[in-house]
């Protein structure tokens, strides 16, 4: 049973993990640095650099330990080659090359959203390709129809910022700390959705794109209006962002031809309100619904191993060079046209 070691550190998650062919996941370590940019109000990359670089190598130990496995017992090693903040890609990238050149094993570099559009097959065996994917992080805002490992087909992109950098603007405007995403949730628990009049940008527009940069200024100018409760503000955002995902999603979904299922990742998967809508979106276009359980929504390793799997089944696989870049841009979608506006990764 072939067994890959998964190592990501593109963003602000250290992890490391193993998991086989038969979708075990044998061991696993994460190790968050949201204590260490929390001062900030977002990820400051020189310092994901230098966490990643402290606390891989010997986390990559502890996995192998866990598991009382050596090196040369792996399949494949799996990093996240990108897109992300580069110093961090970088530190997986080349621990993972140093690794597998010592242990002659080989190397498989994993684009980090690949990683989330598999996810769903590791907890999942029964979803099949192809798949409609709302993919919704700190740094992404993708719809995909993902056909089959290493084919990908972007329908829709943020022309501004990430759902879950909105929902991390928003928790940082009402003082509610970082990351900020499950803070806005509890909050807006207690608030009354229909409370501030929000705007829901590009709602209606014919391409399924998202923006949020003007939703989060309104957020802000409704804070300092001093007229309503941060409950209420919490609430008819988290509102507001669901109305936009689920039309931009119903759109997406007109567009993109027969899909066997509706799939979330990434961290705002986690938002339960989210969930429930899109069930309600999957349910009218009659689609079952799939999300992977939350610890494999946000960033972490098995989703890397995963990938790695998925390619090592693949008949044309073949390991990476040793010489691979890290690329802190990588789209899933090389075809895919860029979009006025956009400043994100993929
Ligand atoms: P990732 O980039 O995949 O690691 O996910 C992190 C992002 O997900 C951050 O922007 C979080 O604020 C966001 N997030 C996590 N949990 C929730 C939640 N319950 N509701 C909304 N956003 C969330
Ligand atoms: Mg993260």
């Amino acid at each position: 049973m072939a067994i890959v070691l998964g190592i990501e550190s593109s963003c602000d998650e250290t992890a490391a993990a193993l998991v086989s062919a038969d979708r075990r996941i044998i061991a696993q370590r994460i190790a968050s640095q949201d204590d260490a940019h929390a001062p900030y109000g977002g990820v400051v990359p020189e310092i994901a650099a230098r966490a990643h670089a402290e606390r891989l190598a010997p986390m990559i130990a502890a996995v192998l330990d866990d598991a009382g496995l050596e090196l040369t017992d792996l399949a494949a090693i799996a990093a996240t080659a990108g897109p992300g903040l580069i110093g961090g890609v970088m530190v997986g990238l080349v621990s993972a090359k140093a690794l597998a050149m010592a242990s002659d094993v080989p190397l498989i570099a994993i684009n980090h959203l690949e990683g989330h559009a598999l996810s769903p097959r590791l907890a999942d065996p029964a979803l099949d390709f192809p798949y409609a994917l709302l993919l919704v992080s700190g740094g992404h805002c993708q719809i995909l129809r993902v056909d089959g490992v290493g084919r990908y087909r972007r329908l829709a992109t943020t022309i501004d910022d990430a759902l879950g950098e909105a929902f991390d603007k928003t928790a940082k405007i009402l003082g509610l700390g970082y990351p900020g995403g499950p803070a806005v949730e509890e909050l807006a628990a207690t608030g009354n959705p229909h409370a501030v009049p929000l705007p829901r940008p590009l709602k209606g527009s014919a391409e399924p794109h998202f923006s949020f940069a003007g939703l989060k200024s309104a957020v802000l100018r409704a804070k300092e209006s001093g007229a309503h409760a941060d409950a209420d503000i919490a609430a008819s955002f988290q509102q507001a962002a669901i109305d936009c995902v689920t039309d931009r999603l119903a759109r997406a979904l007109e567009q993109m031809g027969p899909v066997t299922a509706l799939v979330v990742a990434g961290g705002v998967a986690a938002n339960q309100v989210m969930r429930a809508a899109l069930e309600a979106v999957a349910a009218a276009h009659g689609l079952r619904f799939t999300a992977p359980p939350p610890a494999l929504c946000t960033d972490n390793a098995a989703m890397i191993a995963w990938a790695g799997i998925e390619h090592l089944a693949q008949t044309d696989f073949t390991p990476a060079p040793l010489d691979i870049a890290a690329r802190p841009r990588w789209p899933l979608d090389p075809a895919a046209e860029p979009v006025r506006g956009a400043g994100y990764k993929g």
